[in-house]
């Protein structure tokens, strides 16, 4: 078993029980619905059918929905597409149906954008350079040629568009979300942390608040990453996107700024886009794919991601085999004395959970514990626990399955379902008793966290060290 955690992308290639069933076994923790792609329909029938193969495997699967945001992209473009030169002038327009001109329905981007703003087509492959502003139309210089064709992605970087991180589509999607009760949402081009509070808002009537993963995609967010950070639950590194409004060659360093702003807090951090992209086609990855893979598990990531290779990809069983193989490996090599040494207690301003996490820790390696184990409601001990990356097993057990749903997103930590404690010392029995059952054998030792009285969360003030 990996600690490092797979966040799979669910679509065409992998949606029917089996593939599920496959996946679940071979190391998949999350499941990714994108809401970019199908419809309320097809998402509620696979999140019922993933629901019903996880309960029948007993592994707490997450279900993860992402939303698919202001996404801009050109209109129809002739059949066949378009082919450019460099220097070449196109006039961009939002009227569809006009001959000479390119369709752009996005009157919000055509009002923000400047003469010597960058406009850039699907990954790269077209670029033009506004040259003028022509009442409600553009006139732009080929800068990067090729092919232009319909309903491509189009990234205007620098441009602030005034317009709202969740469209109509967004707002419908999350009713759904909420309903189907997915574990995470994910928001897609969050500029600053009011984009992450107006989707918090628009959950406050809803009976469970889901987590928020803010995606970091634009330049904007960069420059707000601390602010999104906090009024976030986790972030993922959405290199797609991310690699077309910053320079590429930014990119890993920022992988590991955004990757360790949230270690520094103990919030989750997915890792995403092209990992194995090769895998779409083929059995093997690359070999700069795996070195990928294995140098985000260094930078500290709780989870890495597939997208394309689990939704429409060929090989979906063998990606996530072989995220968990390279995972295992580059677990056993992972510097856990350096990552505690640089780690500790970097933010301690008396927080009684971050104390207690720290200190399980050090017991734990003082004694060299076969667990560390944290009863926790919410989970957030655990997490906290996680952020050390301590080399002994963390065993979260909690009496709610959302809890333990969510924790399959969080580096390292393992999970135990466990009935409602009343008491505290039916808190420590339970969680001996469930300890028992992991597989520990007796006289091994166990570091337990654990609050009291049990029922608050965020109340850890306990550590008891146990031998089975
Ligand atoms: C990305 O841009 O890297 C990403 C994960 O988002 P999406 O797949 O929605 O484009």
């Amino acid at each position: 078993m990996a600690r490092t955690k797979i966040v799979a992308t669910i679509g065409p290639g992998s949606a029917h029980s089996e593939t599920i069933r496959r996946m679940l076994a071979a190391g998949m923790t999350v499941a990714r619905v994108n809401f970019s792609h199908g419809d309320h329909a097809a998402h509620t029938k696979t999140v019922a059918m993933m629901r019903e193969v996880a309960r029948d495997e007993g592994k707490p699967l997450a279900i993860l929905g992402d939303l698919q945001g202001p996404k801009l992209r050109l209109g129809h473009v002739k059949a066949g597409g378009m082919m450019l030169s460099p220097g070449d002038e196109i006039v961009l327009t939002p009227h569809p149906g006009q001959p000479a001109m390119i369709h752009l329905p996005h009157p919000d981007l055509i009002a923000a954008v400047q003469p010597g703003s960058r406009l850039v087509i699907g990954d790269g492959e077209v670029e033009f350079t506004v040259a003028e502003k022509r009442g409600d139309t553009l006139r732009a210089i080929v800068t990067v040629a090729g092919l232009l064709e319909s309903r491509k992605g189009v990234n205007a970087p620098g441009t602030e568009l005034p317009i709202s991180c969740l469209s109509d589509k967004d707002r419908e999607d999350l009713e759904l979300i909420c309903d189907l009760d997915f574990d995470y949402i994910a928001l897609s081009f969050v500029r600053t942390a009011y984009d992450v509070e107006e989707l918090r808002a628009l959950m406050k009537n809803r009976p469970r608040q889901i987590p928020i993963i803010a995606k970091i995609e634009k330049s904007e967010a960069i420059e707000n990453l601390m602010a999104i950070r906090d009024a976030a639950d986790g972030m993922m590194v959405a290199r797609g996107d991310l690699g077309i409004e910053m320079p590429p060659q930014e990119l890993p360093l920022l992988q590991k700024r955004i990757i360790a702003v949230c270690n520094d807090v103990g919030k989750p951090v997915i890792t995403a886009t092209q990992m194995l992209q090769s895998m779409v086609e083929h059995p093997r990855p690359t070999r700069a794919e795996a070195s990928d893979v294995a140098n985000a598990i260094l930078d500290g990531t709780d989870a890495v991601m597939l997208s394309g290779e689990t939704a429409t990809g060929k090989y979906p069983v063998e990606a996530v085999l072989m995220m968990k193989q390279i995972a295992e490996i580059m677990e056993r090599a992972f510097p856990y004395d350096q990552w505690r040494r640089s780690h500790l207690m970097p933010h301690f301003e008396g927080d009684i959970t971050e104390a207690i996490s720290d200190a399980s820790c050090t017991i734990a390696e003082e004694i060299g514990a076969a667990a560390i184990v944290s009863t926790t409601l919410s989970g957030w001990t655990a997490q906290q626990i996680a952020r050390f990356r301590p080399r002994s097993p963390i065993l979260a057990v909690s009496p709610s399955a959302h809890t333990q749903r969510r924790l399959s997103l969080v580096w390292g930590v393992e999970t135990l379902l466990v009935p409602d404690f009343q008491d505290t010392d039916t808190m420590i029995q339970q969680t001996i008793q469930a300890v028992r059952e992991s597989g520990l054998e007796p006289g091994q030792r166990v570091v337990i966290t654990g609050g009291v009285p049990f029922g608050q969360s965020g109340h850890t003030n306990l550590i008891k060290v146990h031998t089975v």
